[in-house]
């Protein structure tokens, strides 16, 4: 496994893959790998030749007083993950390799980025769908991973690839859940064990929607209010947003049909958490 810091080095050692005819996968990543993460690279490693991993904790999409500065780096250990799946190249750059002094231009994807997670968090998809781009740019894969845990990036990141012509096929993983239902995330880590307790109320507020949804219950409103009562019997977690939209728009939609997505995103203490769940599947 190659580890490399610049873009020119891997630029270089993706497209001497590519001239020995092989498909290159990529898994963009920010690090602090959990199975979640590793269940993207096995992913590209059954479908692709060449894989490629890039760690960067990218400083654009995250807001003010958000958690640029804790957020967890575990250099070592993630390499050891990704040493031991046999991933082909590691790309762990600088932020000033990704972001030259000077650097004016962004990436941005209209109305879409407004809704769920961009409507709590001004700006951040543009983060995303800039650093998405300029990886994408360096690394030229065939297939890109994502996961659906972050279902509103994955459908910003498919709708940028499709507006701007990368030919990159965008795979999205399921959701890689820990025993009880709590959905992996790096920012578990931050959860105190009271807390990691009252965490399982994202989790479960969706199983009880789902649930309701595979007994007739297609109203978006009564599906909310499913949610909404699992939440209640636990008043430390504070709710941000749920909601019931089209997977690809993200628009809200007044009746659920068969894969439309519901979305949380809850404060257990400081630490905000996301879940969702595509109906019916
Ligand atoms: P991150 O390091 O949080 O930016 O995540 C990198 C990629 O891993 C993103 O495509 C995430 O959607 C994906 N990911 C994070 N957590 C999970 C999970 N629990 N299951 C599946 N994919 C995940």
């Amino acid at each position: 496994m190659k580890i490399v810091l610049t873009v020119n080095e891997a630029r270089l050692a993706v497209r001497d893959a590519r001239q020995q005819g092989k498909t290159i996968g990529f898994v963009p990543t920010m690090g602090a790998l959990h199975e979640g993460h590793m269940s993207l690279v096995r992913a590209a490693k059954a479908g692709c030749d060449f894989v490629v991993a890039s760690i960067f904790v990218n400083p654009t999409q995250f807001g003010p007083n958000e958690d640029l500065a804790k957020y967890p780096r575990t250099f070592e250990a993630d390499r050891q993950k990704l040493e031991a799946e046999h991933v082909d190249l590691v790309f762990a750059p600088t932020v000033d390799e990704m972001y030259p002094q000077g650097a004016v231009t962004f990436v941005t994807a209209e109305g879409i980025t407004d809704r769920l997670d961009g409507r709590s968090r001004p700006g951040h998809f543009r983060g995303v769908t800039t650093v998405v781009a300029k990886l994408f740019h360096i690394v030229e894969p065939d297939l890109a991973f994502f996961g659906q845990k972050d279902a509103a990036q994955a459908a910003i990141v498919r709708r940028m690839a499709r507006d701007l012509m990368f030919p990159i096929e965008i795979v999205v993983a399921p959701i890689v859940r820990e025993a009880d239902g709590l959905a992996l995330s790096s920012r578990n880590a931050y959860l105190s064990p009271a807390e990691r307790t009252q965490a399982t109320a994202l989790s479960r507020a969706l199983r009880e929607a789902q649930s309701r949804y595979r007994s007739g219950e297609i109203d978006s409103t009564r599906l909310i209010s499913a949610a909404q009562e699992v939440f209640a019997s636990e008043p430390a977690v504070r709710v941000d947003y749920i909601e019931v939209v089209d997977p690809e728009t993200l628009e809200p939609v007044a009746k659920a049909t068969s894969g439309t997505l519901l979305a949380v995103a809850a404060f257990v203490g400081s630490t905000r958490l996301i879940d969702n769940v595509l109906l019916g599947a």
